[in-house]
């Protein structure tokens, strides 16, 4: 039996910690695929995980880290065999089922998806949830029927991790970008990931009209509250709105209005169950449509002892970009 390090959250009575320790292959939680870890990433719901400061982890012991990318080692699930490159991104790993910040993983088959060729797992794990939720929101507009052609699409949150991928993604696919952020030293940053407009996130805080003007064809929003329900009194008619996230809150003051008067369409993405095929296809058009340059650009790769202290960073608005841990 071998030996592998891991971060491992344990909480009693008196203690919520998490620290590095020493684990063997048969503490490893039921699965039909074995991996070695080769990058994991940290996310905000680690930082969340490791400091217990949110209702992340739902087992004890538990091994963080919501992303990652492995070797298979050994299968017995009929989709993978030893040697394949596979990515795995919530399905509850990190949260209910030991996750990435450890050498070894053993996770159920339903959950990975082999890494496209031209996806290096250092870029995977850059894209990692955060851009495979872009991916998804992208998706869900295309499916609405949105098009380039149709108008401006809008996105609130740009700078983060979401929201820096959504505006990538979009640009690429043909759509004039405008980009929503809070800090105004970003507008080159954005601009240079393919923002074309830069609107003033103070703009979008102050509860508006029910209707305004029409300014957007399509959005992706990660930040919710206000800023949502002013995204969708701005929507264009049959125009839609993919929201994921809410930094600026979990409450939507809208009107029916948008709504009923202009078809404006509100579509939800969640990028935790494990949807095989949409995670398929989101990470087949990952592969294609984000420039690699820029994946590289947002990515800062850390050696695996540095990911604790790292990962409690991250709650205190500490991290810019995606920081991406490497296994020993
Ligand atoms: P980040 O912290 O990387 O980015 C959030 C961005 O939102 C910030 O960079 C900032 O951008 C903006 N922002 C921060 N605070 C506020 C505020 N109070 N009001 C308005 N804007 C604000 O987070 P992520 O991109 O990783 O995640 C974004 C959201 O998406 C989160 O709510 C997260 O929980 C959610 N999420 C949801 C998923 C799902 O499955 N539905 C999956 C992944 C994330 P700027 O400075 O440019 O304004």
């Amino acid at each position: 039996m071998s030996s592998f390090k891991a971060v491992l959250i344990d909480k009693n009575s008196e203690r919520y910690g998490a620290a590095y320790v020493d684990l063997d292959d048969a503490s490893l939680m039921p699965g039909d695929v074995d991996l070695d870890v080769l990058y994991s990433a940290i996310n905000y719901k680690d930082g969340l995980a490791v400091t217990g400061k949110g209702p992340v982890v739902r087992r004890f012991p538990m091994i963080p880290g919501v992303d990652l990318v492995g070797r298979v080692t050994r299968s017995t699930h009929k989709g993978f065999a030893s040697g394949d490159i596979v990515v795995a991104t919530g399905c509850g790993v990190g949260e209910a089922h030991y996750g990435g910040f450890a050498q070894k993983a053993r996770l159920s088959g339903d959950w990975l998806v082999k890494l496209p060729d031209s996806l290096t797992p250092a870029r995977a794990m850059t894209v990692g949830t955060a851009g495979l939720t872009a991916m998804f929101c992208m998706l869900a507009l295309e499916r609405h029927g949105a098009r380039p052609q149709d108008g401006l699409a809008v996105v609130s949150g740009a700078s983060g991790g979401v929201g820096s991928f959504a505006v990538a993604l979009l640009a690429k696919a043909g759509w004039r970008v405008a980009a929503i952020t809070g800090h105004a030293a970003e507008a080159e940053y954005l601009r240079s990931i393919g923002a074309s407009e830069i609107f003033a996130r103070e703009d979008f805080s102050q509860a508006g009209k029910a209707l305004q003007s029409q300014r957007f064809a399509a959005g992706i929003d990660t930040v919710g509250g206000v800023t949502l329900a002013n995204l969708l009194s701005q929507t264009q008619f049959d125009g839609a709105i993919a929201a994921c996230g809410n930094v600026g809150g979990m409450d939507l003051p809208a009107s029916v209005a948008p709504f009923i008067l202009r078809g404006v369409s509100l579509i939800g993405v969640e990028s935790v169950r494990p949807r095989i095929a949409l995670r398929r296809e989101a990470w087949a058009r990952i592969a294609t449509d984000l420039d690699a340059a820029m994946i590289d650009a947002m990515c800062e790769i850390i050696p695996f002892d540095q990911a604790l202290e790292r990962a409690r960073t991250i709650v205190a608005g500490k991290i810019r970009g995606r920081v991406v841990i490497e296994m020993p």
